[in-house]
């Protein structure tokens, strides 16, 4: 902890800060880590297929808010059709609700709807639902609740019953168990 801010705030407030900055370097390396772990994960579904026969993949991805009538995210949600994005021909639609894009998969030619829209600053919806699989499925169904490691942010979340924080290697062997 550094004397500036003790001198400056106090100690008690010191302790705080340092807390603080701690819990952004660790949710940075959390990010990292995730980010790592989907790369891996759409190699390896590449591997023995495509993205799209994934039924894990197809639920993670096709997390939306709206379904639970509420305003959150997902940050694995989000990274994971982030990384998607280089399988996948991109073309926008007209869309009454929000911004709407087809996907189209290079591999299988499964056709997604990519949608997203501002809530407010801080929270945004961003979901890929498949729309027509082309694909055999080559992992085992989703669970509930889901799993996720870095999880949720937002206003008002969706019970546990649906959506269930997990240790990075849980959530790991969940998404790549085939
Ligand atoms: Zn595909």
């Amino acid at each position: 902890m550094s004397n500036f801010f003790t001198k400056l705030f106090g100690k008690k407030t010191a302790l705080a800060v340092a807390a603080n900055d701690d819990r952004l370097y660790q949710r940075q390396q959390q990010v990292i880590q995730l980010r790592e772990m989907i790369g891996e994960t759409i190699t390896l579904y590449n591997s023995v297929s495509c993205v799209c026969a994934f039924p894990r993949l197809r639920q993670i991805a096709g997390i939306d808010c709206i379904d639970y009538r509420k305003a959150f995210y997902v940050t694995e949600t989000e990274y994971f059709i982030d990384a998607l994005k280089p399988f996948f021909k991109i073309e926008p639609v007209e869309s009454a609700r929000g911004n709407s894009d087809d996907w189209t998969c290079l591999k299988c030619g499964s056709t997604w709807v990519y949608q997203w829209e501002d809530f407010s600053i801080s929270v945004s919806r961003t979901v890929l639902k498949i729309k027509e699989l082309k694909a055999q499925d080559a992992g085992p169904a989703g669970e509930k609740p889901i799993p996720l490691f870095i999880g949720l942010g937002g206003h008002g979340f969706p019970d546990y019953s649906e959506m269930t924080p997990v240790a990075f290697d849980t959530f790991k062997n969940y998404m790549q168990k085939l």
